[in-house]
C-alpha cells in the first residue's frame, strides 16, 4: 500500500517509466511522483523511429509523444531530463543522480522506486566500431545522427547487423530511400525468433527487393564489411538492439550492475515493497538453473 504521499522515485521516463508515471498519478492523486531521465526527450515513439528515418513519419514531432511539460501540467509529475542516476541506496532509500547539463550530483529521498532504464544495443568489439558511419538505434538522438548520415550519404550503400525486428524495420527503411543494403546474421536464418519455415518466405522477399543477406555471418565477416569500409561500402553497420542485448557495461546497467550485486532483481516487479522494475530492464531468477534472465514485462 502506497501512503497517499508518498515520493514515487521513476528511473528512466520512455516507454515503461512514462507509463508507470501517469499510471501512478492516476491511482493516487497526492503522491509526488518524479521521473528521472538521462536524456533529453520522455515518452517517444521508440517504434516509429526507423519509419522517421526512412521518411513514412515525416514530421519529427510525431514521435514525441508527451513532452515533459505536458506531463508536468496534465499529470502534475514532475519530469526531470538530463538526469542520470548513477547510484541507489537501498537501505537509505535514496539515490544519487548526476545533473548532466551542471555536471552536479545530489541525492533524493524515495519511499517507492520505479526502475525502467531499459537496455543498450550491443556493440560487438570490433576494430572500426567508433567510426563516424556506424551507428546504433536506440533513441531520438540515434536517430538524428543516423536520418542526417542517410540523407547525406551519397554512395547510397549499407550494411545492417542483425535480423531481428529492428534490423529488418531498417532494412525495409534504407531500401525505400534507394540504398542497396546487405544485412548480415549470425544465426542461419533471417528474424531468428521465428521458425525456419516462415524466415525463409521473408527472406526471399528481402532478396527480391535486392537486400543482400549474409547468413552464419559473424566477426570475420564484419571484419571484412569494416575493411570494404575503406572504400566505402560500407556507410551503416548497425546492430539490433533489444532486451537480450544489453550490455552490462553501459548506460542503464550501471544500476543493472548494481542491481544484480545486491539481488534486486525480481521473479516479479512487485518481489520488492520498495523497488519495481518495468519494461526492458525486468529481469527473473529462472530457479532452476539459478541464473538471472532479462525478461522485459
Ligand atoms: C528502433 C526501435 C523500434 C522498436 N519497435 C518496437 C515495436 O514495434 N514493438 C514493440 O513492442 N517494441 C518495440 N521496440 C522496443 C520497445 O521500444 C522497448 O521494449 C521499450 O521502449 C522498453 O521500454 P523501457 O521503458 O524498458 O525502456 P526505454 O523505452 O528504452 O526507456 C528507458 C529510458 O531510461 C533512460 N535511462 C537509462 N539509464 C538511466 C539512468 N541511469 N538514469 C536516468 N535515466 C536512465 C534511458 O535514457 C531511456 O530513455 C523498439 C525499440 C527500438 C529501439
Amino acid at each position: 500500500m502506497v501512503p497517499k504521499t508518498a515520493t514515487i522515485v521513476i528511473v528512466g521516463g520512455v516507454a515503461g517509466g512514462a507509463s508507470a508515471a501517469t499510471r501512478a498519478r492516476r491511482m493516487n492523486e497526492h503522491a509526488e511522483i518524479i521521473l528521472l531521465e538521462k536524456d533529453e526527450h520522455v515518452s517517444f515513439a521508440n517504434c516509429g523511429l526507423p519509419y522517421y528515418i526512412g521518411g513514412e513519419i515525416a514530421d519529427r514531432q510525431k514521435l514525441l509523444v508527451a513532452t515533459p511539460e505536458f506531463l508536468a501540467r496534465r499529470f502534475r509529475i514532475d519530469v526531470r531530463t538530463c538526469q542520470n542516476v548513477e547510484s541507489i541506496d537501498r537501505v537509505g532509500k535514496a539515490i544519487t543522480i548526476r545533473n548532466l547539463v551542471s555536471g552536479e550530483t545530489y541525492s533524493l529521498a524515495y519511499d517507492k522506486l520505479i526502475l525502467a532504464p531499459g537496455a543498450a544495443p550491443l556493440m560487438p568489439p570490433l576494430p572500426g566500431r567508433d567510426a563516424a558511419n556506424v551507428f546504433t538505434l536506440r533513441n531520438m538522438a540515434d536517430t538524428d545522427r543516423i536520418k542526417a548520415a542517410a540523407d547525406a550519404c551519397v554512395s547510397k550503400r549499407a550494411v545492417v547487423v542483425g535480423s531481428g525486428y529492428i534490423g529488418l524495420e531498417m532494412v525495409e527503411q534504407l531500401v525505400r530511400q534507394g540504398f542497396q543494403v546487405a544485412l548480415a546474421e549470425l544465426l542461419p536464418q533471417i528474424l531468428p525468433l521465428l521458425d525456419v519455415e516462415m524466415a525463409q518466405p521473408l527472406e526471399e522477399t528481402l532478396r527480391r527487393h535486392g537486400v543482400e543477406v549474409y547468413l552464419r555471418q559473424a566477426l570475420e565477416r564484419f571484419q571484412l564489411f569494416l575493411l570494404l569500409d575503406q572504400d566505402r561500402l560500407l556507410d551503416f553497420l548497425r546492430t539490433a538492439p533489444g532486451p537480450n542485448s544489453a550490455d552490462r557495461d553501459h548506460g542503464p546497467l550501471d544500476i543493472g550492475r548494481q542491481l544484480d550485486r545486491d539481488g534486486v532483481q525480481g521473479d516479479h516487479a512487485e518481489q520488492n515493497d520498495e523497488n519495481h522494475a518495468d519494461g526492458d530492464f525486468h529481469r527473473v531468477l529462472d530457479r532452476e538453473t539459478d541464473r538471472i534472465h532479462v525478461y522485459p514485462s
